[in-house]
């Protein structure tokens, strides 16, 4: 019999705990979160309804992950969205489809989520280990400390999340753990983050609050095109908020360094094409045509006054971008244990021999729409099975 720890209760440390035990049912299996509770982060996705995983193939979940997608094959191989789905619709939690596949549950309460965890855990036999924070490791002892004391262990996994939303308890700390077993963490940095403009049209806050269903936006660095997405966007006083500010902002990590001239090019009305509107235009004024198709009259007023209100300025709306808000408001952190130093069959560290990390704390970063949180089940299953005995 051996005793398996896995510190960080969040989907990723559930998951492994769930999976650990369940194939290894003669092994003690400890669950550590610093927290009150679990999936203090995972509670906030969705906005706040939990958006657990999304309705689309592993293929689909690798091309969403724009750091390091492929290193999910053998992951998702053992658990993808399906398997995801079926594990909670199994346990009676009942689930549905929103746009962009987003899977939630019917319930719209995140809690219901983390119930179902919490139930398997403590069925399984799982002990659970709350208000606990892991302070230092004894490699030489196999021990870690804590605020509770000491616990041993044959092995270790580290599902201790990024270092974005620190007053969920993933706060970045727990990397120091990591190298100081030996790994390297490549640099962090904040994704999937809201936008900021200096542009004087976003300081004067003319466009704050403003919001659009399914814009098509283009990111520009230098002038070449990046990554186009298209998502729901919201113009705040700092800049661009939204699914389609933070999905693009994935792709600008390292954009914003060096004096790149960065701008979003915005389609605010992806589904009609130009030469429909060129001749609508023809025989109607472009504030009736536009309004018609649901664009707001404010944004319609503020380019006018600002610039020319023409097809160009809604179909190309130009914005410059300067920077992000930082790891306080990102969602995701790009950057974690290099995964070089992981097996992606097992997750298991191929530097120390007892040690695997799984979910956010690895070098992989997704998109929003359910991919992280698939990212962290599908990871911390393959961290829990994979463990020999
Ligand atoms: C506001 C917000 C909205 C989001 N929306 C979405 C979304 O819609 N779709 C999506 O896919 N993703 C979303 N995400 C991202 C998603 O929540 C994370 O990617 C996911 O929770 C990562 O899971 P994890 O288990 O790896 O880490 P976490 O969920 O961060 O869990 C790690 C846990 O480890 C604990 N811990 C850390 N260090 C220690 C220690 N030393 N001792 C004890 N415990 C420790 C922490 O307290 C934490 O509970 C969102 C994130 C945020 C902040």
């Amino acid at each position: 019999m051996k005793q398996i720890l896995i510190i960080g209760g969040g989907p990723a440390g559930c998951m492994a705990a769930i999976a650990c035990k369940k194939h290894n049912p003669t092994n003690t299996v400890i669950l550590i979160e610093g927290n009150l509770r679990l999936g203090e982060k995972l509670r906030l996705t969705g906005g706040g309804r939990c958006n657990l995983t999304a309705n689309v193939s592993a293929e689909e979940i690798i091309k969403h992950t724009p750091r390091n997608g492929r290193f999910l094959f053998s992951s998702l191989n053992n658990m993808d969205p399906h398997a995801i789905m079926r594990f909670f619709t199994e346990r009676k939690l009942k689930l549905k489809e929103e746009d962009h596949q987003r899977i939630f549950p019917t319930s719209d309460k995140a809690e219901d989520v983390v119930n179902v965890l919490e139930n398997e855990l403590k069925q399984l036999g799982v002990q659970v280990q709350l208000s606990t924070l892991v302070s230092a490791i004894d490699a030489k002892k196999k021990q870690v400390k804590t605020n509770k004391g000491s616990f041993s262990f044959d092995h270790l996994i580290f599902a201790t999340g990024g270092a974005t939303y620190p007053q969920t308890g993933s706060n970045g700390q727990s990397f120091e753990l990591l190298k100081q077993c030996g790994h390297t963490i490549t640099p962090l940095q904040p994704s999937e983050v809201p936008l900021v403009s200096n542009a004087s049209i976003i300081q004067a806050k003319e466009l704050q609050g403003l919001s659009f269903k399914d814009v098509s936006m283009s990111a520009y660095v230098n002038d070449k095109k990046i990554i186009q997405v298209t998502h729901d966007l919201l113009f705040t006083h700092f800049g661009l908020s939204g699914p389609a500010a933070l999905q693009t902002s994935s792709y600008l990590n390292d954009a914003f360094k060096d004096g790149n001239k960065v701008y979003v090019s915005i389609d605010f009305l992806p589904q009609v094409k130009r030469e429909k509107l060129e001749a609508q235009l023809k025989s109607k004024l472009i504030e009736d045509v536009l309004q018609a198709y649901g664009i707001p009259k404010r944004l319609l007023q503020v380019l006018k006054t600002r610039a020319s209100l023409d097809i160009i300025s809604i179909k190309q709306f130009k914005l410059e971008l300067h920077g992000t808000r930082g790891f306080t408001t990102a969602f995701v952190t790009n950057g974690g244990v290099s995964l070089k130093e992981i097996d992606p069959k097992t997750m298991r560290s191929k530097l120390v021999p007892w040690l695997s990390v799984c979910g956010e704390a690895l070098d992989i970063n997704s998109l929003t729409g359910g991919y992280n949180m698939t990212v962290a089940f599908s990871s911390g299953y393959t961290a829990g099975l994979m463990f020999e005995n």
